[in-house]
């Protein structure tokens, strides 16, 4: 596609979408896709789903935006149930997971600040991890790759390779204002990080009065069969980062934190235009309402186990395609012993959309409303794409 207005950023396939109807995806000649992953785990109720259209439809009807100067009853519900849902005690919205961690990183930062320790300002972060693409957050980030020629790259991030409690200590100095990692890594390729790691970093930031923050962006919500990914390990934030699947579609990103860790966080030290918009408020509010509702986080835990034991299957009946399936709920990572890129053409010549991840990953990260059924058909769909890559294989050999 050289003909483009648009930035060349993003390496597109050639392949659009005009329809979608829970996970199923339809392109302008009527030809069915199905979806297993769900905007990269932000369709979290699959496309278009009644109650978050009638949400949606309903709120535009009566008003789109107000400004923040204004007293905020929409904002004060949602904000309501995500903290009557979790660890948290107050909610800065924002539009998108990048603006969620940089609400993040500043309320770590001016926590320490509001307490007496100015210099306190670095964020220990992990290797393989991704926060996003503002300047902050490729920082945060680490990799070479999305920071290079961007000029000076932000200040106080100290990057530490792999899930080691004694580099952990080691990276602690006096100005170490907190440690920001992903529960499960998304980007990185699914990875889940031990839950003794979580409870070890827990402990060394209330022994050095550091915030922990996680970054849910992609794990939260339901997708875990938690409604936060910290439930399955029994370990609580002082701040979290939420997007993607709280806002089902529509642009809505959450920084939920605790009284004493927010409370740097005073009038006019942060602020944004569309952050909490009524349009971005009636969504989100319908979503927590559908994933809250009782059986439904269950249901996801059901079919994440399903889904899993079927990856592991086709790993079983594929060793030289396949290595191992990984995850949690309905974010799991199916690694490649083929380039990942390969079986995905060969699973979109089948129909089925996957996601690539870190690591030679094809993430599978579907609705959490997917059906029985439609993971048969998934599955049915990713053993043909399998068999053809092998026939491929055989066709090139002889
Ligand atoms: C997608 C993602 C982000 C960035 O979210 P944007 O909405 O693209 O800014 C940050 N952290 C994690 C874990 C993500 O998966």
């Amino acid at each position: 596609m050289t003909d483009t207005a648009l930035y060349p950023t993003f390496s597109r396939a050639d392949l659009a979408f005009v329809r979608g109807e829970g996970v199923w995806l339809e392109t302008a000649s009527g030809e069915r896709y199905l979806d297993m992953m769900g905007g990269i785990a932000v369709n979290a109720l699959g496309h278009c789903h009644p109650r978050l259209v009638a949400a949606l439809e309903g709120q535009a009807e009566k008003l789109w935006h107000v400004s923040n100067v204004f007293a905020a009853p929409h904002q004060e519900k949602l904000a309501r149930r995500l903290v009557e849902t979790s660890f948290a005690d107050r909610v800065f919205f924002t539009n998108s997971g990048a603006e969620a961690l940089e609400c993040a990183i500043k309320t770590a930062r001016r926590r320490q600040f509001h307490e007496g320790r100015p210099e306190r300002y670095r964020l220990i972060t992990f290797e393989g991890a991704f926060h996003g693409r503002t300047l902050a957050t490729i920082a945060a980030g680490g990799q070479e790759k999305y920071i290079e020629g961007f000029g000076p790259k932000v200040e106080g991030f100290d990057k530490v390779d792999g899930f080691d409690e004694d580099k952990v200590r080691a990276a602690i100095g006096p100005e170490t204002a907190g440690i920001l990692i992903e529960p499960i890594q998304g980007e990185g390729g699914v990875r889940p990080v031990p839950r003794a790691f979580l409870a070890f970093l827990r402990r060394v930031c209330d022994e050095h009065g550091l915030s922990l923050i996680f970054d849910e962006v992609q794990c939260g919500i339901g997708r875990t069969g938690r409604l936060w990914a910290y439930e399955l390990f029994g370990v609580a934030p002082d701040i979290l980062a939420s997007a993607k699947g709280i806002g089902g579609g529509f642009p809505l990103g959450a920084c939920l934190a605790t009284e004493e860790a927010a409370a740097g966080m005073t009038p006019g030290t942060h602020g944004s235009t569309f952050g909490g918009s009524l349009l971005a408020m009636a969504v989100g509010d319908a979503v927590m309402e559908v994933v809250t509702e009782p059986g439904f986080l269950e249901a996801v835990a059901a079919k994440g186990l399903k889904l899993k034991q079927k990856l592991a299957a086709l790993v079983d009946l594929h060793p030289t395609l396949f290595e191992e399936v990984r995850g949690e709920g309905l974010m799991l990572g199916l690694k490649c012993r083929r380039p990942q890129g390969e079986v995905l053409a060969a699973m979109r010549a089948e129909k089925l959309l996957g996601v690539a991840g870190g690591d030679n990953v094809v993430r599978f990260l579907p609705a959490l409303t997917v059906s029985d059924a439609e993971i048969d058909e998934a599955m049915a769909r990713a053993e043909a794409a399998a068999r053809a890559l092998l026939q491929a294989e055989k066709g090139a050999a002889a």
